[in-house]
C-alpha cells in the first residue's frame, strides 16, 4: 500500500498517556543541501515547552545525528536522545551509553573522504559509530555512489550495514537500530507504560515503526513513499510541526475518565 493511501495522523487524537518519539530531520526539521546547513527550529524547542509537561515528560529524540549535534539543535532542551540511529543513547536523567566503535570503521572513513574529495558536492559525515554519504546537491551520482559505498564497506568493514535514504547513504552496525532505541526507551521512566508514537521520515525509522506497530502504538511517516510499515502519514514537515502545535491545547483539555481529547 503507498503511504498515502494511508490515514492521515491529523485523525489520531493525542493523549496524556502517549510517549513520543521523533525523527529530526526531515521530520521537524527542513532538509537542506547539506546537514550542517540545517539550523535550530525554535518553534519546534518552543512546542516542546509546552508539550513536555503535557506528556510526563515522555518525549525523545531517535535520529541518526550524534547526540552532541542534536543537543545543539534543540537547545537549551536535553531531551532523552537516541543518536546514529540507536548506537548510543541518553536517558533521561541523563545517563549516555554506547557500543564500541565498530572494527573498520576509521579505515572505511577515510576511504570514503578520499574518494568523495574527487567527487564535488558529495559529503561524508564521520561519526563515532556510522557514517553518511550525502549526495543531495549532485543526485546523478546515486548510481555510482551506490556501487562505490557497496564496495567499500566489503574491503574495509563488512559487518556493517548499508541503508539507503533520501539522498544519503547511510553506514552503520547492526547492533542497534531505531527500534531497539525506542524498545530500551520504553523499559524505562517517564516512557514506561505509556502507548508510543513515533514520527519519522526515511527508510532507518522502519525499525521504529516496526516495533512501535508491535507495542500497539502509533506509527507516522511523513511524506509520500511506496512503502512502510507506518500506518498513518503526514505530508511533510510543516503539518508535523502544525499537528504537535496543536497537542498541548487539545491535552490540557482531555476529558480526566477517558484520557482522550474533548
Ligand atoms: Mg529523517
Amino acid at each position: 500500500m503507498r503511504s498515502l493511501e494511508r490515514p492521515s495522523a491529523l485523525s489520531l487524537r493525542p493523549e496524556p498517556g502517549w510517549a513520543l518519539f521523533l525523527d529530526v530531520d526531515g521530520t521537524v526539521l527542513h532538509l537542506k543541501a547539506t546537514p550542517d546547513e540545517v539550523r535550530r527550529c525554535d518553534r519546534v524547542c518552543r512546542i516542546l515547552d509546552e508539550l513536555l509537561p503535557c506528556l510526563g515528560g515522555a518525549i525523545g529524540l531517535v535520529s541518526g545525528r550524534p547526540i552532541d549535534e542534536l543537543d545543539e539543535l534543540f537547545r537549551p532542551h536535553r531531551l532523552p536522545t537516541a543518536g546514529q540511529h540507536g548506537l548510543e543513547r541518553r536517558d533521561v536523567h541523563g545517563r549516555r551509553r554506547a557500543g564500541p566503535a565498530p572494527p573498520g570503521l576509521d579505515r572505511l572513513q577515510a576511504g570514503l573522504k578520499a574518494a568523495a574529495a574527487r567527487m564535488p558536492g558529495i559529503i561524508v559525515e564521520e561519526k563515532s559509530h556510522a557514517a553518511a554519504v550525502h549526495y543531495r546537491q549532485v543526485p546523478a551520482t546515486e548510481g555510482a555512489l551506490r556501487d562505490l559505498v557497496r564496495n567499500m564497506v566489503r574491503e574495509h568493514a563488512p559487518d556493517m550495514q548499508i541503508i539507503h535514504g533520501h539522498m544519503v547513504i547511510e553506514i552503520k552496525p547492526t547492533a542497534a537500530d531505531k527500534g531497539s532505541a525506542i524498545r530500551d526507551f520504553m523499559a524505562e521512566a517517564p516512557f514506561k507504560g505509556r502507548t508510543p508514537v513515533f514520527i519519522g521520515d526515511d527508510t532507518t525509522d522502519e525499525d521504529g515503526f516496526a516495533h512501535v506497530n508491535a507495542a500497539g502504538g502509533h506509527a507516522i511517516r511523513v511524506g509520500h513513499t511506496d512503502r512502510t510499515a507506518a500506518r498513518h502519514v503526514l505530508k511533510d514537515v510543516d503539518e508535523v510541526v502544525a499537528w504537535l502545535d496543536s497537542w498541548p491545547a487539545c491535552l490540557r483539555h482531555a476529558a480526566p475518565e477517558t484520557g482522550r481529547c474533548a
